[in-house]
């Protein structure tokens, strides 16, 4: 079964270069339409139930914004 994750990403703190869009094979990443205090257009996770943990966002973020959470599968009754 596939992995489910979550990822969280600092808004304020992203500088906008996008290199995690190009890097989530799942297409989780969209830029955000409004731009953070510092003039940047953000990364924002947009499609967050497609996330798999992969952490690829994670490893290329050169001001490390962003966070990667595995979550847990629900057991099945
Ligand atoms: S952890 Fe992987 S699948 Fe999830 S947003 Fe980051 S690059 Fe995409
Ligand atoms: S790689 Fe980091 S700094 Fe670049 S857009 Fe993504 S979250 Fe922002």
């Amino acid at each position: 079964m596939a992995r489910k994750g979550k990822v969280e990403i600092d808004r304020e703190l992203c500088k906008g270069c996008l290199l995690c869009i190009r890097a989530c094979p799942m297409k989780v990443l969209e830029k955000d339409a409004e731009l953070n205090s510092s003039g940047s257009y953000p990364s924002k996770a947009l499609h967050i139930e497609k996330c798999i943990a992969c952490g690829n966002c994670f490893e290329v973020c050169p001001d490390v914004c962003i966070s990667v959470y595995e979550m847990e599968e629900a057991k099945a009754s």
